[in-house]
Formats: C-alpha cells, structure tokens, sequence
C-alpha cells in the first residue's frame, strides 16, 4: 500500500485516486457527498488503478531481460561487440541515471560508466549525496558502436523495448537523461542540449531530467557550474518526490 500512494503521489495524481471522507458525509458514487444524520467514522479510501500491459511490453523481469539482451542480435552492433552491457546499481532505487551506449571499457567489462566518463559520473552521484551503488545506470543502447560512433536510429529503435522495460521494471521516481543523444532518443525529442536542459520531462509519466554527458564535462570543464545546477534540480525533484528528509 505505501508504494501505491508513493507511486500516485510521484506522479502528482495523488488527489485523483482518492476519495476523501468528510465526516458528517457520505460519498456517492458520481454524486457530491450527501450530509447523514448519524456522522460515519472518518476513513480514507485509496483506489489503486492497474494499468493493463502495453502493447508490444516485455512481459519479464530484470534477471530474464538481461539474459534476452545478452543473446540480442536484433540490430548489426551484436557483431562487434564483446560484451553486452545491461545495466548497475540497485534495481529498487528511485533514482536512474541513462547514457548513451556502451564504450570501449564498458564493452570489454560489460559494465556501463567504467571508463573516464564514468568515473567523473561517479563524483557527479557523489556530490548529490548517493553512492553509485545505491542508484541505476544504464543506456539507450546496450553494445558498443564501433569507434564510439553516434547511434544509429535503426538501431535505438531495435533496443528501444530493453530500455522500455528496464525502467518500468525499476519505476523510479526521477530519470537523468546524460547528454543530447541520450535525452533526445529517451523523449524523442529533437531539440539541442541547451533545450532539452531546461526544466523537466516525462518519460512514461516519470519526471526526466537532461544534463551535459560527463565525457562532454571532461572535454568542456566550464560547462560544469551548469553540471551542477542541473544536479541540484535532480536532488531536489527526488527528495520531493519522494519524500526524503522529511
Ligand atoms: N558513455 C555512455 O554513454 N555510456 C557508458 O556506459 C559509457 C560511456
Ligand atoms: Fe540488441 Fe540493443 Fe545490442 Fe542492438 S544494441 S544487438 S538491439 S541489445
């Protein structure tokens, strides 16, 4: 129960799936509340809407994805590739962080953000309060493009349902989108970094926000004061929305 109204109070709809009872009333079905003579015990009722599966959905959990991605040959990059690379950190967290695809070091490992970008993302989820293993990392594309190539859109569109599936699956609370290609491609939007920076979108309902790709931040140390504001409207969008510290 307390993850059903976690989850409609994220989502800011919380006022809609509840009935409030006011005492001395009594609620009707599509009618205002009716006064009684005799006032009822005040209770609160939550209705708790299931959605029903989307079309095309995945219909498995994290450990059976990973072992589809893993065999995946839907698209030309599962021949170069050494290692597909799903995913790190903690499947529970309301927090995800999504790049862009695997690069050399994370081919070879398997793991996403072990190289220098990953390792300047690392300081970035430091300096917010999390340690890397309390939040969730993953890509847009799960194998390397050879030479760290941009994606190609046959390519998103082929590992698309992965990703679809890796975030309902986790449901966190907030996404940050890391760069253009990997804002771009999660909102499908085609607007300039500069763009996608401002203010928040949704991804599936879930609030996302785009800041620079740590690689960029390595290239372009000037842009990180605007790193770091973008990071602060992370942390404060997931401790509001998830009530932390209060
Ligand atoms: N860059 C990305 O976008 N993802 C990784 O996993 C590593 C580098
Ligand atoms: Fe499959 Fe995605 Fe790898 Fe392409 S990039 S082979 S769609 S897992």
């Amino acid at each position: 129960m307390k993850d059903a109204i976690r989850h409609l109070k994220r989502r800011g709809s919380l006022a809609g799936g509840v009935i409030y009872t006011v005492p001395g009333t009594r609620p009707v079905a599509g009618k205002a509340a009716v006064p009684v003579s005799a006032p009822e015990p005040v209770k609160e009722e939550i209705i708790i809407k299931t959605s029903p599966a989307k079309p095309g959905a995945l219909d498995v959990g994290l450990a059976e994805l990973e072992n589809m991605v893993a065999g995946c040959t839907k698209c030309a990059l599962h021949e170069s590739r050494t290692n597909t690379v799903f995913g790190d950190g903690s499947p529970s967290s309301n927090l995800v962080f999504i790049g862009e695809a695997p690069g050399r070091d994370e081919d070879r490992q398997g793991v996403p953000f072990v190289g220098r970008a990953g390792k300047l993302l690392d300081k970035m989820i430091a300096a917010i309060g999390f340690a890397r293993k309390e939040v969730y990392i993953a890509n847009i594309l799960k194998c390397r493009p050879p030479n760290n190539r941009d994606p190609k859109e046959d390519e998103v569109n082929a590992c698309r349902k992965y990703l679809a599936r890796q975030i309902e699956l986790i449901d966190p609370v907030i996404i940050c989108a890391l760069g253009r290609v990997a804002g771009q491609n999660l909102l499908g939007k085609n607007e300039p970094l500069r763009v996608l920076r401002q203010g928040e979108h949704r991804y599936n309902g879930i609030r996302v926000i785009v800041t620079y790709h740590p690689a960029a931040l390595l290239r372009n140390p000037n842009w990180k004061k605007g790193a770091w504001e973008d990071l602060q409207l992370l942390k404060k969008l997931h401790d509001r929305f998830t009530g932390a510290g209060t």
